[in-house]
Parts: structure tokens; sequence; C-alpha cells
């Protein structure tokens, strides 16, 4: 029965989890349901990585990973982009050069 509580919680932790960073309640509930504390890693782990910063490679044009130093398709050296591409959990391209003028 205790078990069953634990799991409860990790489930509704998990969901709560996968429900701030835009995906489903549910799945997660079930996951972290289902293998507790891993689960709620998991939900955890997913959403740093949807949030993480991108950028275009110049040369290619590959979406990689903001704070990669080589391209991973041509292996072009990468500067600190002046512009990013939002995290998959915005879903916009954002412009992070800071306006001309101010
Ligand atoms: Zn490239």
């Amino acid at each position: 029965m205790a078990y069953v509580i634990i799991a409860v919680c990790f489930g509704l932790a998990g969901g709560i989890v996968g429900r701030i960073k835009g995906s489903s309640f549910v799945l997660w509930f079930l996951i972290s349901g289902a293998v507790p504390f891993f689960g709620l890693l998991a939900a955890l782990a997913y959403r740093f990585e949807r949030d993480e910063l991108r950028r275009q490679c110049p040369s290619c044009g590959r979406v990689t990973k903001i704070y990669d130093a080589l391209c991973t398709r041509c292996g072009a050296e990468l500067d600190f982009p002046e512009t990013a591409i939002a995290p998959d959990s915005v879903g916009l391209i954002r412009r992070e050069q800071t306006p001309a003028g101010s």
C-alpha cells in the first residue's frame, strides 16, 4: 500500500513537471508512476534538453545546440552566435541581438 502512495506522489510530481514544460500530464504521470524517481528524473532531464538554446550552422544550416563548438555535420568551427534559435518548448525564432541605438 505504501508503494502505491509513493508511486502516485511521484506520478503527480512527474506529471506536473511534464505539464509545465508543455508536454502531456497523463504521459508523465504514467511514466513517473511506473518507475518512481527515475521517471521524475526523466521528466526533469527532458525539460532541460528542450529548453536549451539552439543556433544554426552558417556553413551547412544544421541546427545544433548553442554550446557546441563544432558543427556535428560539416565540422565547421562555430563562434558564439549573434542570433539564437529559441528552444523547442517555445517554438519561435527569437532575435537575441540588442536593438541598435538603445
Ligand atoms: Zn555545419
